[in-house]
């Protein structure tokens, strides 16, 4: 049988939690669904240094806890589980849950995020898990004292590859411009890093390995067209996420890359009591802080619609 609820919050970062907050504060008393990963994004990061308020840092697994504790502390009903299916034409909204479970919301605030993007070839696919990986600080520790490599030139890639550079014997860059688009501390941060040796013009060509996992790649100069193998047992890829919004289309407004359309000021999106949140509506910024500022939009956005309805 369906279950009724006045908000609905599919997601757990930041900006799912932020909502939460709001959202049981003004007496909404929400339901959390929290996704394939509980937690978000920020679980699979170290060092959070510039979440306001936290003037020596913490660890995002830390803060993750801190905020699912603060939600629940509210009234917040935070379950696990993922939204696989939805019907937004109808009021209620129908959400249902790992294909079973159906939820009739009155409102929904969805703060699903973003996931890691892939290269796309079929070796990276071949060895995933045995020698490639989308996350440096999961899966760094296997590789202390190796060589390993890293692909991207954002502020992930330079972040992990400082990172891996503290565990592993040498770290390969390999970045497809001329230069890096992370920010200028990151930027010198690896290229002042006696670790990191940097490869420019690059592109992965193929991952080769065996049976026991990687261990090689090979790159290419697509200006000297100079073939390179690095040897490597670690291939770390960090090129950027995609916005984890596929259920939802055909029903919300969206950009080509999958990024929810939101009213300009606001989180209302062009569905009536659905409001987006976080990284799935927000290509440019990304950040942990501005993603709870729109979870926390999304959630005084719910509580004036849903009084709205009551007049
Ligand atoms: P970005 O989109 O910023 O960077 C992606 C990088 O990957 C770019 O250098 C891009 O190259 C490269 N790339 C994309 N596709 C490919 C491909 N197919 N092959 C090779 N290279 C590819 O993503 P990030 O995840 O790095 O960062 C996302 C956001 O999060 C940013 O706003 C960033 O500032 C922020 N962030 C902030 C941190 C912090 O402040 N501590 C830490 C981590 C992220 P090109 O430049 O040529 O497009």
């Amino acid at each position: 049988m369906a279950e009724h609820t006045k908000c609905l919050i599919i997601g757990s970062g930041p900006a799912g939690y932020t909502a939460a907050i709001y959202a049981s504060r003004a007496g909404l008393t929400p339901i959390m669904y929290q996704g394939p990963q509980p937690g978000g994004q920020l679980t699979i990061t170290n060092d959070v240094e510039n979440f306001p308020g936290y003037a020596d840092g913490i660890q995002g697994p830390e803060m993750m806890q801190d905020l699912e504790k603060q939600a629940r502390r509210f009234g917040t009903d935070v379950r696990y589980g993922m939204a696989t299916s939805v019907d937004l034409s109808c009021s209620p909204k129908k959400i249902f849950i790992d294909g079973t479970h159906e939820i009739h919301a009155e409102s929904v605030i969805i703060a699903t995020g973003a996931s890691a993007k892939w290269l796309g070839l079929p070796s990276e696919e071949k060895y995933n898990g045995r020698g490639v990986s989308a996350c440096a600080v999961c899966d760094g520790f296997f590789f202390r004292n190796q060589e390993v490599a890293i692909v991207g030139g954002g502020d992930t890639a330079a972040e992990e590859a400082t990172y891996l550079a503290n565990l592993c014997s040498k770290v390969h860059m390999i970045v497809r411009r001329d230069e890096l688009r992370a920010s200028q501390i990151m930027q010198k941060r690896v290229t002042s890093n006696p670790k990191i040796q940097m490869h420019w013009n690059c592109q992965t060509e193929e991952i080769l390995g065996d049976d026991n996992g990687v261990t090689s790649v090979l790159i290419k100069n697509h200006i000297t067209n100079i073939e390179t193998i690095l040897p490597i047992t670690g291939f770390f890829v960090a090129i950027g996420h995609k916005p984890n919004t596929d259920i939802f289309k055909g029903f919300l407004d969206m950009d080509e890359a999958g990024y929810l359309t939101t009213e300009k000021g606001s989180s209302r999106t062009n569905i009536e009591g659905v409001f987006a949140s976080g990284d799935a509506q927000d290509h440019i910024y990304r950040q942990a802080v501005t993603a709870a500022g729109t979870g926390c939009m999304a959630a005084l956005d719910a509580e004036r619609w849903l009084t709205e309805q009551e007049d």
